[in-house]
């Protein structure tokens, strides 16, 4: 780790979740010289990458008494973007040819992304840090500190006091089930992908999955490797659209949203086909949810938008004490948790400042006043599209760090385009050697290679 440079202030800080946040965010506090206690329900580092076939009771996760699977991984999951851009960027992702146990592929399977996250975790000695099985269950302001209060498995609860709280609890636990009229009488089985695990249960029959993004993409393609037939509703298509997509048990259809669902088993799509299906997967994303925040109505959500957040990280009125890292949606996750996490650590230390809380909100209403302003609803607030580097390039110059490469831009963008346009291969084909070989050179460059000790590196 680079030497800590002097820091303004100290603080003592707790950070909720070791999953990649966490753990990213705990580094960038110890460089800039604060004291930091990690907390987290699992035993393990790694979050939603700890695979688990286990699933929750309620298949829909719609009990508010099940108890919780964190993770929403399914046991084929592979990567959505390359490796080169997934990695933080001083700790590339890159592939261990000296260890068989590593799958080594530019996409690679959802036990890779643990064993990196588990090395950085080793890197940067971040394990001494946390707290396991501890789980955070109130945390409040208080005489402007912070009580954080967790239990321990098997313990009574313990009531601290810290200088900041940074929450990394992840945001793809709580499912978000979409409504389609006529569901209550509807017999079949209904599942949330947060539940979906691998195709078996699906054997021989006819399913309905409703979306056709990351998760519903992948889904729909494992569960026709097993189902009589697969039909995927997409929110995205034209109203009138019905298309047979290119898999090789040939019974996979793409259909415009679900009108209606009746008693005779029957799902009634908006291009006016007609399904009798067995069962329906919501692949229809995630509700932020902090459950543990005691804020006095500073902080609300509504529609899915945690309502007002200064450039989706700190709520004006509770700042800098309590900060979020990693709300928005984006290709780059973890480097957007790195320039996140480097100007909370900054802003702490007192190294950068926030403007004036009444600059804060204007900054905020004016977001909202563009979403408005193109006519999208309010659960598009945390999602950033084609702005993301925009976003990410104008934190990294508020604290100084280096803005987002060419190279890994360009990646998420022409990534994208592959995986609208070929689904299937998108993983295992692609068009941007120039890119991967950019990429690469600049490991090279900056001895990132040798240094994460990956000597036997061949690419
Ligand atoms: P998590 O990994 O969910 O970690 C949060 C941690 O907080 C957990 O360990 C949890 O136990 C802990 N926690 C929660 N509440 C408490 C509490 N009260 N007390 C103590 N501990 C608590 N991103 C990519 O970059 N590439 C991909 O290919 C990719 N694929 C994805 C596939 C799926 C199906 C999903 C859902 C997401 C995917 N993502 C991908 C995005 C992914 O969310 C991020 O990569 C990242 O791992 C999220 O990290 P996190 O630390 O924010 O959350």
């Amino acid at each position: 780790m680079e030497p800590t440079s002097n820091p303004i202030y100290s603080q003592h800080v707790a950070v909720i979740g070791a999953g990649a946040a966490g753990l990213i965010t705990a580094r960038e506090l110890l460089r800039e010289g604060h004291t930091v206690v990690v907390f987290e329900r699992e035993k393990e580092v790694g979050g939603l990458w700890i695979y688990s076939p286990k699933t929750e009771s309620d298949p829909l996760s719609l009990d508010p008494n099940r108890s919780i699977v964190h993770s929403s991984v399914y046991d084929s999951l592979r990567t959505n973007i390359p490796r080169e851009s997934m990695g933080v960027r001083d700790f590339p992702f890159l592939p261990r040819f000296d260890d068989e146990s590593r799958d080594p592929r530019r996409y690679p399977n959802h036990r890779e992304v643990l064993a990196y996250l588990q090395d950085f975790a080793r890197e940067f000695k971040i394990e001494e840090m946390i707290r396991f099985e501890t789980e955070v269950v109130r945390v409040e302001p208080v005489d402007g500190k912070w009580s954080v209060q967790s239990k321990k498995s098997g313990d009574s609860s313990n009531d601290e006091i810290f200088d900041a709280v940074v929450v990394c609890s992840g945001h793809y636990t709580e499912p978000n089930v979409a409504h389609i009229p006529g569901i209550k009488s509807w017999p079949g089985k209904q599942i949330h992908s947060h539940n979906y695990r691998v195709p078996g249960p699906f054997e021989n029959e006819v399913v309905v999955v409703i979306g056709n993004f990351a998760s519903g993409a992948d889904i729909s393609r494992d569960i026709a490797q097993v189902a009589k037939e697969v039909h995927i509703a997409s929110r995205a298509s034209e109203s009138d659209t019905y298309k047979k997509l290119p898999v090789p048990h040939n019974n996979l259809w793409i259909h415009s949203e679900i009108d209606t669902a009746h008693e005779d088993w029957s799902i009634v799509f908006k291009n006016g086909k007609v399904v009798y299906a067995d069962s329906i997967v919501y692949c229809t994303g995630y509700k932020y949810h902090f459950p543990f925040l005691e804020t006095n109505g500073y902080l609300t959500i509504d529609e899915n938008r945690i309502e007002h957040l200064y450039k989706h990280v700190f709520p004006p009125a509770l700042a800098p004490g309590l900060s979020f890292i990693g709300l928005p949606a984006m290709g780059i996750q973890f480097v957007m948790f790195e320039i996140q996490s480097k100007w909370v650590a900054a802003v702490l230390a007192g190294r950068v400042k926030l403007p004036s809380q009444d600059k804060m909100i204007e900054d905020i209403n004016s977001w909202y006043a563009s979403l408005h302003a193109l006519g999208l609803p309010k659960r598009y607030t945390h999602k950033l599209g084609k702005i993301q580097s925009e976003y990410l390039n104008w934190i990294a110059e508020e604290c100084g760090c280096p803005l987002v490469e060419h190279w890994r831009n360009q990646q998420i963008v022409r990534g994208y385009e592959r995986l609208v346009s070929q689904p299937e291969t998108y993983r295992d084909e692609w068009d941007d050697n120039d890119l991967m070989e950019e990429a690469y050179e600049e490991f090279g460059r900056n001895k990132l290679i040798s240094k994460n000790g990956f000597s036997s590196f061949q690419g």
